[in-house]
């Protein structure tokens, strides 16, 4: 295995399961590390460069979600939930947690690692795209303007603060305003692999975006729903 694999941090308390994972995330040249608390987990972030952390949602010290809102408070690393329950799946993704991708337990260790290697994909092409010698203009549009190289989005003269499936889903909208996406059309935008993403995963990642731009300015919601067609942005009502 080559010194420079990606590194995985595993946070789960089934030791089985665990297992599993590492085996799997070997087996597609990953290094892994594996804890069962979120406290070591945190310890270890501190202490290691990971690329990417995969969170049980179940721990027995601190919940995953809240894990994850620690982790947020000092990193951007992608995240990837392990939920046993399908009524959690908005809140992985939605507004206050923002991580990249979930799987339901059951699930096949090898199907996981390959939802790593596309987000990690996603992220080195992320990177390639942000390198200044590459980078366009800044696009600015109805308030909105994209700084490609920071990958961030400014609304009204402030900074949002967005996930970056929502950077990708905003950025879609304003470089073709009042253009009709529909939900797969967003989805090929934002994810890397938008088969294994719920359409539902679509909508819940735009209400976070028009949370977000309604505490900039409550005036007026720049994204616009067409019945069963999918999103736009408008300038006016
Ligand atoms: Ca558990």
């Amino acid at each position: 295995m080559q010194q420079d694999s990606p590194k995985i941090l595993i946070v789960e308390d089934e030791p089985s399961i665990a297992d599993n994972i590492v085996f799997a995330l070997q087996l597609d040249g990953f290094h892994s590390e594996h804890q069962l608390l979120a406290t070591s987990a945190l310890a270890s972030l501190q202490s290691t460069t990971f690329d990417l952390v995969i969170i049980d949602v179940g721990l027995p010290d601190i919940n995953g979600f809240e894990l994850c809102k620690q982790i947020r408070n000092f990193s951007n690393i992608p995240i990837i939930f392990l939920t046993a329950r399908a009524d959690e799946i908005d809140r992985i993704l939605g507004l206050e947690l923002g991580a990249d991708d979930y799987v339901t337990k059951p699930f096949s260790p090898r199907e996981l690692s390959t939802r790593v290697k596309a987000i990690l994909r996603r992220v080195s092409r992320k990177e390639s795209r942000t390198d200044p010698s590459h980078s366009n203009n800044d696009t600015s549009q109805y308030g909105f303007t994209i700084d490609k190289e920071k990958a961030s989005i400014t609304y009204l003269s402030q900074k949002l603060e967005l996930t970056r499936i929502e950077y990708f889903l905003l950025s879609k909208l304003i470089e073709n305003p009042q253009h009709v996406f529909s939900r797969e059309q967003l989805m090929q935008a934002a994810w890397d692999n938008p088969e294994h993403s719920l359409e539902r995963a679509v909508d819940t990642h735009i209400k976070g975006l028009r949370a977000k731009l309604k505490q900039v300015s409550n005036n007026f919601q720049p994204i616009k729903t067409h019945r069963g067609l999918g999103y736009s942005l408008e300038l006016s009502e």
